[in-house]
């Protein structure tokens, strides 16, 4: 068995900030296990989705990711033993002192049946989903009648309310070439409103009504088939026939392996059973969680681990628990409202909102928002978050 003093599954947004805030802070023996070569920007999928981004754009190999000084160890973790602990993979065990889980979130396709055919068979995708993200734009594009349909997932879900993004941009698309009153656009929302926060429902409600997008509320794709998309709704079953493009995110949850290593908590999702002030595991205290993963009772998203890595880097480096930090459930939702428009929505734990700055209103869409959102932050994130300066 090799053993490393911290060892960190899941190299992500998550796992490099982390191993990159230890470096910097003096850490020696950091391993990381991370399955893939390639490593994404996922925020700038939705861009693709709309033809503002490429996918070269946001891809970048692993190793030239990995904070130099730590040990990469490219495997899949199929298991842990919490009492160790260590982790189990294809190749062998890696024992630690101390554990820190970050795989993020999976697609759960069992969730909606047909859906994993119908992205197969070409007439649904979404930019969640990195083989799909790119084939988005030019179905969108192509539209200029017809029926097409947009989800935002159910929570847990990566930055779920994003998924608002490509309707958006698409519409504006849709409303510029005059083909907008010639579509018969539908939006299938898991709760009530779009966020659940007031103000920017307010703004995201004033959109949906200008586009002439149809709402279904309180509702969840159940099915696909044939071009048919199955709605369940507090009021039964609807059918939607003919649909030409259905953009139906996936449902998510964590890998099976946190949950067959005794690790998840009541959730359904599965997600690792953690203190969400601390990020330390309630039941075995050298294992800790971040990101998308990490049952943190906020809603994922890569702004949300600006915060989590700084308390978790403080945490793990910190013997008494009473000089803890607390992460608060900060979390970001931006979401363009037109083609080069966004408004950036900060909130807690509680949904209250935690604007970032005092002025200008963020939440109020913006030109100069979108720009940072498209331009400013891939550069920001591959040059100072994943080198854990930020
Ligand atoms: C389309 C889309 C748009 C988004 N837009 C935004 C946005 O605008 N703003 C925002 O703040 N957030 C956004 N997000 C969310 C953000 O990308 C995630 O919250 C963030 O990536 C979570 O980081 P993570 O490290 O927890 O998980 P991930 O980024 O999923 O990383 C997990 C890593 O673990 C690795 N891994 C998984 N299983 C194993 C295993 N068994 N063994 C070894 N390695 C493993 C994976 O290969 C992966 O590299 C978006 C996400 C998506 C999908």
């Amino acid at each position: 068995m090799t053993d490393h003093e911290m060892l960190i599954v899941g190299g992500g947004n998550a796992g490099i900030s982390l191993v990159a805030k230890l470096l910097r802070d003096g850490q020696q023996d950091v391993g990381l296990v991370e399955s893939e070569s390639v490593h994404r920007y996922r925020p700038l999928l939705n861009y693709v989705g709309a033809g503002q981004a490429s996918m070269a754009s946001l891809e970048r190999p692993t190793d030239k990711v990995v904070p130099d000084g730590c040990t990469w160890i490219q495997e899949r973790v199929v298991a842990v033993d919490p009492d160790g602990p260590s982790v189990l993979t294809a190749e062998g065990r890696f024992g630690c002192s101390t554990l820190v889980l970050c795989p993020g979130l999976e697609e759960h396709w069992d969730a909606t049946p047909g859906l994993a055919d119908a992205y197969a068979a070409g007439w649904a995708g979404s930019t969640f989903v990195v083989e799909t993200a790119p084939l988005v734009w030019p179905a969108l594009r192509a539209l200029s009648t017809g029926r097409v349909l947009f989800t935002v997932p159910p929570e847990p879900a990566p930055c779920g309310a994003t998924a608002l993004k490509p309707l958006f941009m698409a519409c504006d698309h849709w409303r510029r070439t005059g083909v907008l009153q010639d579509l018969d656009v539908r939006l299938v929302l898991p709760r009530q409103t779009p966020l659940g926060v007031p103000q920017a429902d307010d703004e995201l409600e004033r959109t949906l009504a200008s586009y002439g997008v149809q709402v279904m509320r309180e509702a969840e794709v159940t099915a696909l088939a044939d071009r048919r998309v199955t709605v369940a709704t507090s009021s039964g079953e609807q059918a939607i026939d003919d649909v030409a493009f259905a953009h139906v995110v996936p449902h998510y949850r964590a890998p099976r392996w946190i949950a067959e290593s005794g690790l998840a908590g009541a959730t359904a999702a599965g997600l690792v059973d953690v203190d969400p002030l601390t990020l330390r595991h309630r039941r075995h205290p050298a294992i800790w969680a971040l990101g998308d993963v990490a049952d943190l009772a906020t809603r994922p998203s890569g702004g949300a681990l600006r915060k989590q890595v700084v308390v978790l880097a403080h945490n793990l480096t910190t013997d008494d628990e009473k000089f803890f930090q607390h992460y608060d459930g900060y979390t970001v939702m931006p979401i363009t409202v037109a083609r080069h428009r966004l408004m950036l929505v900060e909130v807690d734990r509680d949904g209250h909102q935690v604007p970032s700055v005092p002025f200008p209103d963020l939440v109020r869409p913006r030109r100069a928002t979108w720009a940072v959102d498209r331009y400013a932050l891939p550069i920001t994130y591959f040059r100072r978050i994943l080198r854990g300066k930020v």
